[in-house]
């Protein structure tokens, strides 16, 4: 690609391809149309080491409590363009754009939890009420739920590990995102919303 030429074939098809998608969300019952309008606008980018990416905190300019956040996806991924079934991850089913832009939905959604009066008083993005299914997984209490380690592979060909048994500090005391090395603590912020994103990204509510 010459530096300066947008990719415009690129762009023109993922905007009539994303213009559906957040069309058939305005349809449905509602709730999937919530937790899209929580995506302030997404952009494209062919150099994002995935396909898709809403950030970190800290280190992609992710800023606690706010209400819209900024999605980037890679166009040129095939399984978006072909549509293709990319493999489930931590057993969540994954096809296609559709799953992506949910998948970052949710996760625009989640961050937008942290705007909501005393709803993450720690400031730990795990936090006390979630509206929208699934509903305990990122809850930042100390009951167990099973969370998701999507970079470790559980065996040849399954992506990612289930990590069962999870709990968290509860709404007052700090949860770090990542632990100081893995398998230190209990405390992976990021594996619960990685979980949460997955499963509600696997089943959308219609
Ligand atoms: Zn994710």
């Amino acid at each position: 690609m010459c530096p300066g030429h947008r990719p415009d074939s690129q762009r023109w098809w993922f905007q009539a391809r994303t213009r559906d998608l957040f069309a058939s969300a305005a349809n449905a019952n509602g709730d999937l149309y919530k937790v899209l309008s929580k995506i302030q606008s997404y952009s494209l980018d062919a150099t994002i080491r995935g396909a898709a990416e809403t950030g970190s905190p800290g280190s992609d300019g992710i800023v606690w409590g706010q209400a819209q956040y900024v999605v980037r996806f890679n166009a040129f991924a095939t399984a978006f363009r072909a549509n293709l079934n990319s493999g489930a991850v931590c057993g969540q089913a994954r096809i296609g754009l559709a799953n992506a832009l949910h998948h970052e939905g949710r996760h625009a959604y989640q961050a937008y939890l942290t705007s909501q009066q005393s709803n993450d008083e720690d400031k730990d993005w795990a936090v006390d009420l979630i509206p929208i299914a699934p509903a305990s997984i990122i809850e930042d209490s100390t009951r167990m739920r099973t969370v998701c380690d999507p970079n470790h592979d559980a065996s040849p060909g399954v992506i990612g590990t289930l990590m069962p048994n999870w709990q968290f500090n509860g709404p007052t005391v700090f949860d770090p995102y990542y632990a100081p090395s893995p398998g230190q603590g209990m405390s992976w912020v990021w594996w619960a919303l990685e979980m949460d994103a997955y499963t509600f990204a696997a089943s959308p509510p219609r």
